[in-house]
């Protein structure tokens, strides 16, 4: 017998048929033998909802009504789910945060779990019933009710989950795994039966959907095994159809690479002829960050001369004006001889733990880009992820040649 946290997203108890069949794979899991604790978000678009209810009366709502009202959503769920499940003859029963309680701090609208009591639940589980949990929401010391940030329904899950102990956490959602790339760009890519935390925390930070950077980083703290899965059709999660996220890899011969991220948000200022002398990149960076502009990759050569240099930066589509103006505004200070900006560009990653201790990486992806004359304007990289960054129309030719490159593509992929 496994015990499961199964949580069910936004799509995924959308309208009542996605209801019904939520419902139906809770009691395909319970009919094999499974206990299961099902948390759920609120349907789609609600959220937004009620967050435009509560600005219609008030533009600046008071933190502690506006968590009570934008949490209700999941209320709503919850209470529908149960009665599905009760519908089939299950035994079921929801709970709200705080009848679990799930103890959060006081930081409304982005509160974070101090603990979780799970005691009184987990004895009616382990008399069969079957617990139907409101995500996003906890209660604080106070007794109010807090809301743990947008999207924080899987958060809640993973959170439980290590709390009970679960034997694994099953995302139901409507990316149905991880892909070796997206494959609407690249056709022979293929679902990941498995891939490690890290890994995933680089694919959701390019921008992978599915799960949250958060909730990956409790499955990582308390080795937690998630498994992302499509919530339509008949997928059940035991029967492991999605991306299992795990610290243990699953496949015997492990590749190098395991996926390629892209992004195309992404946008690169250089800043010719700046003097070469401590300080200055400082100057250029704080103007940025006082501003909060996020800048991604930064690159600067060592100058030949002693002289002077060049330093390029990235920030995303919607913050590149905003940036321009600040080096503008800075130009004296920064003391640069010219600025060129490009909006058409993207950037490729790849990404896989295989790379620690696999050399040759580096230059097998850029041999391959050369082949097809795609030039790197700026390359990055950490211990497990290569990134370049190319003209935005070689994107998708990129993406093609670099998966087969690497051996990724259909039967091959790990
Ligand atoms: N309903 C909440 C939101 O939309 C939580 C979630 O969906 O995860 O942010
Ligand atoms: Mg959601």
């Amino acid at each position: 017998v496994s015990l499961l946290v199964a949580k069910f997203g936004g799509a995924s108890v959308g309208d009542i048929e996605s209801i019904k069949n939520a419902a139906s794979k809770v009691a395909q899991e319970v009919r094999r033998g499974n206990k299961v604790v099902v948390v759920v978000a609120a349907s789609a678009g609600k959220t937004d909802k009620l967050i435009d209810y509560c600005k219609s009366v008030s533009p600046r709502p008071n933190p502690r009504e506006y968590d009570s009202i934008i949490s209700t959503g999941e209320q709503l769920s919850a209470g529908l789910v149960t009665l599905a499940l009760e519908q089939r003859g299950l035994n079921a029963r929801s709970w709200m945060g705080w009848q679990i309680p799930i103890l959060t701090d006081s930081d409304y609208n982005k509160a974070h779990i101090l603990d979780i009591k799970p005691e009184k639940l987990l004895s009616r589980v382990e008399e069969g019933e079957i617990a139907v949990v409101t995500g996003f929401q906890g209660i604080a010391k106070d007794g109010s009710i807090t809301t743990l940030g947008r999207g924080g329904a899987d958060t809640s899950a993973v959170a439980l989950a290590a709390a009970l102990k679960a034997d694994r956490c099953d995302i139901y959602t409507n990316a149905n795994g991880v892909y070796t790339a997206n494959p609407t760009l690249v056709s022979k890519a293929r679902r990941l039966k498995s891939i490690s935390y890290e890994e995933m925390l680089e694919f959701a930070s390019m921008g992978t959907k599915g799960i949250k950077p958060r909730s990956i980083e409790i499955a990582l703290r308390y080795g937690m095994s998630l498994q992302l899965l499509s919530a339509f059709g008949n997928d059940v999660g035991s029967d492991m159809p999605g991306t299992l996220i795990t610290d243990k890899d699953h496949t015997m011969e492990n590749k190098p690479v395991k996926g390629l991220a892209y992004s195309r948000d992404i946008t690169r200022i250089t800043l010719f002829n700046v003097k070469d002398q401590p300080g200055i990149a400082a100057k250029i960076f704080n103007g940025l960050a006082r501003a909060s502009v996020n800048v991604g990759m930064i690159i600067q050569p060592a100058s030949c001369s002693g002289k002077l240099t060049d330093i390029t930066f990235t920030v995303s589509k919607d913050e590149l004006a905003r940036a321009i103006e600040i080096m503008e505004e800075e130009k004296d200070k920064i003391g640069f001889v010219s600025l060129q900006s490009d909006k058409n560009v993207a950037k490729v990653s790849l990404i896989g733990s295989g790379m620690r201790t696999r050399s040759g990486v580096a230059f097998t992806m850029f041999q391959a880009l050369a082949e097809k004359d795609i030039n790197i304007q700026v390359i990055e990289t950490s211990e497990i992820n290569i990134t370049v960054l190319i003209a935005e129309e070689y994107l998708e030719l990129a993406l093609r040649i670099l998966h087969t490159t690497f051996g990724l593509d259909q039967e091959e992929a790990g």
